[in-house]
């Protein structure tokens, strides 16, 4: 885990991405999908630095997807740096965030408090 990258603006974790050997994570600009993501360019306008930090219940762009938006949850609730303690005591269990190309063990999951009840205590 590389947790200088941290989480990107969306609730996706860069220090965790499979993508984070070429890429420098959220705020490098490098990621692919940069130019059109909604969610940096609607937080940026608000001049906040990520989506936990806004005060809607919002699910544009990345956010209706079920592991940003309940990692971004997660951090309305207990923070970024907890959930950075979480993933990275849960990676120390081996659970794997992309197992197969963009998705893993984060991701097959259909109810969002379940999510982040695993992110937790790392068991389903
Ligand atoms: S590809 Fe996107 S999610 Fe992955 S490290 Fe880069 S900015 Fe983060
Ligand atoms: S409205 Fe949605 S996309 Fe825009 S900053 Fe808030 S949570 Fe992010």
């Amino acid at each position: 885990m590389k947790r200088e990258l941290g989480i990107a603006r969306c609730g996706l974790a860069c220090c965790l991405c499979s993508e984070n050997q070429k890429c420098g994570g959220c705020g490098s600009n490098e990621c692919p999908d940069n130019d059109w993501c909604e969610n940096k360019k609607c937080s940026m306008e608000k001049g906040i630095t990520h989506c936990y930090k806004c005060k809607e219940d919002c699910k544009k762009g990345l956010l209706n997807k079920i592991k940003p938006y309940a990692f971004t949850l997660f951090m309305k609730r207990y923070g970024e740096e907890k959930l950075l303690d979480c993933l990275a005591e849960n990676e120390k269990k081996g659970i794997v965030y992309h197992r197969e190309g963009i998705t893993g063990d984060y991701d097959d999951f259909d109810d969002v408090e379940q999510l982040v009840e695993f992110i937790v205590t790392g068991k389903r």
